[in-house]
This record gives structure tokens, sequence and C-alpha cells, in this order.
């Protein structure tokens, strides 16, 4: 099913005004290997870095246009997805004006750039199961409503949100709806990418923090369609990717099965961990985990997380996040570190 809605009604103005810079490897590309560059003031002296890096990245959107069979003209990078990000409410979101919503308890970051970028937001609450209130977020949006979060799986809760409401907030909803796949390649549910063709307004960002093992390279990737696409191209920083990014991204992209062998090994740990948490007593719940971490109600986070910190292993307290009171979100490891983990939390349990 595809709908009627005009993405260019939803860009700011001053963004449709604008004429990009244009880089001198903008303008000047496609060139045969002898060509002599004296065209960007660079040092003419080789050492792997000092040439400016390509600006669209060609060779890496070229292969993971390949990994997830979606064309290049489709995907924007970032650096981190939070580049992705701010770039998106620099295009779609009038300061002082248009509002975005957001699903709490979820990635803390949204809220962060919604500050960041004077847009103001509205927040609906996940329901006591985690799963978005569909109605109650479609009755709270408004003319100005540009952007819709979710997080699927989501941070800190670890679960999917239900495909069948997903479904009908990117039918319903008037702007954009971003949903942040970050732990997709952990979850049994299936990437939105598939869907892109069929809704104009739906943007899908993943990156290669977490499954990809490259959270020190800072890559984010957003999927759109090509319209989308060109309108976060024309405000990106010229050469945002840095050559070194793009070089590690793509020498660990193509050695085969490496990431989906170390995603198998997490999911095997995440299940051996979920048993293991069952028998530490002062665990009340565990949620069920979509991701690579898993988030556990406790009798008093706050003593809890310290008595892990002097004991040398840090997690992450999200007890002041709505619907997490006393909550703690243990990121699963190696197999060493967890068995580290579960005989800390049998020690403190029995002290
Ligand atoms: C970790 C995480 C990211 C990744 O951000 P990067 O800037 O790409 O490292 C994005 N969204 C969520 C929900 C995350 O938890």
């Amino acid at each position: 099913m595809t709908k009627k809605m005009n993405i260019q009604d939803l860009i700011r103005p001053t963004i449709k005004a604008l004429k990009p810079y244009s880089s001198a490897r903008d303008e000047f590309q496609g060139v045969p290997a002898d060509m002599v560059f004296l065209d960007a003031n660079e040092n003419p002296f080789e050492n792997g870095v000092n040439r400016y890096p390509d600006p669209q990245q060609g060779t890496l959107k070229a292969l993971l246009s390949e990994i997830k069979g979606i064309t290049s003209k489709k995907i924007l990078l970032g650096n981190g997805s939070d580049e992705v990000l701010d770039l998106i409410f620099r295009a779609f979101c009038e300061p002082n004006q248009d509002n975005v919503i957001i699903l709490p308890p979820t990635y803390g970051m949204y809220e962060v750039l919604a500050n960041l970028n004077a847009v103001d937001i509205i927040k609906v609450d996940l329901d006591n199961t985690f799963q978005p209130k569909v109605n109650e977020i479609l009755n709270a949006a408004n003319a100005n409503s540009k952007i819709l979060f979710l997080c699927s799986p989501n941070n800190p809760t670890a679960n999917s949100f239900e495909s069948s409401k997903i479904e009908k907030l990117i039918t319903e909803f008037k702007g954009l709806v971003v949903i942040d796949e970050a732990y997709i390649d952990f979850s049994n549910e299936a990437s939105w990418l598939s869907r892109l063709n069929e809704f104009p307004n739906l943007v899908v960002t993943q990156t290669l923090s977490k499954a990809y093992a490259m959270a020190g390279i800072r890559l984010g990737i957003c999927y759109a369609s090509a319209e989308i696409i060109s309108v976060l191209n024309t405000i990106k920083p010229p050469y945002n990717i840095n050559e070194l990014t793009q070089k590690k991204a793509i020498e660990l992209l193509s050695i085969k099965d490496l990431a989906s062998n170390q995603i198998s090994d997490i999911l095997k740990e995440r299940t051996k961990l979920m048993a293991e948490l069952k028998n530490i007593t002062f665990i009340s719940k565990i949620y069920p985990s979509d991701a690579n971490f898993i988030l556990a109600k406790v009798d008093d986070a706050n003593k809890r997380y310290n008595q892990l910190i002097e004991k040398g292993i840090v997690i992450r307290n999200r007890t002041t996040q709505v619907g997490c009171e006393n909550c703690l979100r243990f990121t699963v490891g190696t197999y060493d570190e967890n068995e580290k983990l579960i005989k800390t939390l049998l020690l403190i349990s029995k002290s």
C-alpha cells in the first residue's frame, strides 16, 4: 500500500532554498587513476590520508548496498547515527515551531537533538509492556509534528515493537517516521528496510556501532527514499565520513560471516545470561530481549549498581527513566565477562 504524502511539504523552507557547498571532489569525479590532482590544496606526499575522502563514499555505499539489497541512492552515511539524526532534524524541523514525538523510555539522543535544534518534544510514554500506544500517539500529533521516533528494538527496554502497531503509525502519522534499528541484527523481527518502497515517509537508521563491532569508527546509516536522501545530502558536511572510517568499514564488512558469527555468539550468551539472572534473588523481573542487552528490575537499583562498581563491573542504571524504576541494563559481554558478572551478582546477593 502506498500513500500520498508530499515530502517536499515537510522540508523546511530554508533548506529547500539552500545551495550546497560544492567541494573540489564534488566538482571533479569519476576520474582515471592517472589524473593529477591540484584542485584541493592537499599536501601531495602520499601517506594514506593526505587526500580528502570520497564525499559520497561510493565504495562503502556500494558494499552496503550489496549487503542490504538497497540502491546507493537510498543510503546516507553519517558520523555515527547521531549525525544522521541531527541532519534529519535540521532538514525537517523548523526551530521554535515544529515538534517531534518520542516514546519514553527510549534512547536519550532524540531529546538531546530536539533541544539542541530548538524543536519541541511531545512525549507519549510506552504502555506497561513497553509497546507504543498507537491511538494516543496519533491523537497527540498536530500539524507541526514532523517526526515520530520509533526505536525498535528499543533502548533501554530491549523489546521490539509489534509490527502491526508500527505499520499503523507509519500509515497514519502525517510526518516522517524514523525507525531506529540500531539493534535490529540481534532481533527476531524483520528490518523495515524491505518495506521502504511502500512508505514515502519511512526513514530507517542503522549503525555499525553495535552488531558490526565498529563503535570506534563512528558510522551511522540512514535508509530512505531517494528524495529524502537527496535533501540530507544537500546539508551534510561535505567530507563527513573520514578516510580511516571508510577504509576500516570496507575492510571489516568484506570479511564474510564475521558479524553473523559474532552475533550468534552474543545471542547464545544472552540466552545463558537470561537463565542465570533468574537465580539472583534480588532480581524480581527480567524483561524479554531482542537486543544485545538485558533490562532487569532489582530491589534497589542504586545500591546494586554501586556494589557492582565496587567489584569492577560497570552496567547502566536506568532507574530514573519513566517505567524503569529500579531497572538495570546489562550489555551482553564475552563468555568470560558474563561469567564474572554472574559470579559477582551471586556474591552480592549472598552478602
Ligand atoms: C547505540 C545506539 C545508536 C548508535 O549510535 P551511533 O551514533 O551510531 O554509535 C543509535 N540508536 C540507539 C537506540 C542506540 O542505542
